[in-house]
């Protein structure tokens, strides 16, 4: 029996981790992947106060874990398959085990959104949603094409141009939505080309791909653009990880949480990305999982 098992291992669930133990909880985290989450995939982290000068997705993930680690947190890496919220006992079932603990804190953030389009299936992996921190220099002289104008797809477009020999970015509205550090990097590029009002809406290609099929969002005239060997990155949007929590009332599929990040259920708690929230950020995810976790520890203090 835990006191509280965290579900997922990005900064909310790691802030909340490092909390709880200091706290004397006896506490497990759950994580399906690597320690990091989706910060710890990014080419560069940006923003963050006391973040080392390039900081990369992979530095900071290191130093998360390492972090956690010494703090004595155990981890499990597992995949959470179910949990049951109601009751006085929380029950965790993940690939490997069953899991019980008094509390617990869902910390499983988001998954990038698909496209659904065709031949999206079919060429992920092969030149299609592509990670840049990873890929990037594979492209080095090549064309990438990156789906997005948020602040995440500026900032991986921006690292994409230190290789590749031309840029294109492909957003659906008439202007990027990125903040104006990004765009006016980007601006300042003459190799980099955008797409407004378009989408993606087709990729064709065998082992690679080979075709690219825009549409336009105002006039529906369509754009065929042949460029083998191409590589896609995709960073449009995300959709939140709540599936696995039936039980929860959801707005918009996000966990609402009061300022104690508790759920609708005693000892249940949210944090991070998978929260209703308006600012999702490395830094807000934290401090929900700071919150979290030192409400938890009160809140299990107050049953024994
Ligand atoms: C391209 C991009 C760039 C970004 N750059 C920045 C930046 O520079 N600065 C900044 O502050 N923010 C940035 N962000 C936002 C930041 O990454 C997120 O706000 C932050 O990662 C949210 O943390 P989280 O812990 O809530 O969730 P996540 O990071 O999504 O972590 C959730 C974890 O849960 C795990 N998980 C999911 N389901 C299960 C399951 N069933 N069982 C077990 N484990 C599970 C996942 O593997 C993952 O490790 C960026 C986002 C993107 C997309």
């Amino acid at each position: 029996m835990y006191d509280l098992i965290i579900i997922g291992g990005g900064p909310a669930g790691i802030s909340a981790a490092v909390y709880a133990v200091s706290r004397g909880l006896h506490v497990l985290l759950v994580e399906q992947e690597k320690i990091g989450g989706v910060i710890g995939k990014v080419s560069i982290v940006s923003h963050y106060t006391a973040i080392i000068e390039d900081e990369t997705g992979e530095t900071f993930a290191a130093r998360m874990r390492k972090q956690a680690l010494d703090a004595g947190v155990q981890v499990a890496y597992e995949t959470v398959m179910e949990v049951q919220l109601t009751g006085k006992t929380k029950r965790i079932k993940t690939n490997c085990n069953v899991y019980q603990s008094r509390a617990v804190l869902l910390a499983n953030g988001t998954t990038p959104r698909r496209l659904g389009i065709p031949g999206e299936e079919a060429l992920t992996g092969k030149g299609y949603a592509l990670n840049a921190a990873e890929c990037a220099k594979e492209y080095t002289g090549k064309h990438v094409y990156v789906v997005g104008g948020a602040d995440g797809a500026i900032k991986e477009a921006l690292y994409l141009s230190r290789f590749a020999k031309k840029v294109f970015v492909i957003h659906f509205e008439d202007k990027l939505g990125a903040i104006p550090e990004f765009t006016n990097k980007l601006n300042q590029l003459n190799h980099v080309e955008l797409f407004l009002h378009s989408r993606l809406t087709e990729i064709r290609g065998n082992d690679q791909v080979e075709y690219l099929q825009l549409t336009d969002e105002k006039t529906g005239a369509i754009t065929e653009i042949e460029d083998k060997g191409c590589g896609i990155f995709v960073y449009a949007g995300a959709t939140p990880n709540t599936q696995l929590y039936p039980e929860l009332h959801l707005e918009n599929g996000y966990i609402p949480v009061n300022e104690k990040m508790e759920t609708m259920y005693e000892g249940v708690y949210a944090a991070g990305d998978i929260c209703a929230k308006q600012v999702r950020q490395a830094a807000t995810a934290v401090a929900d999982g700071a919150i979290a976790a030192i409400n938890a520890a009160q809140w299990i203090a107050n049953l024994s």
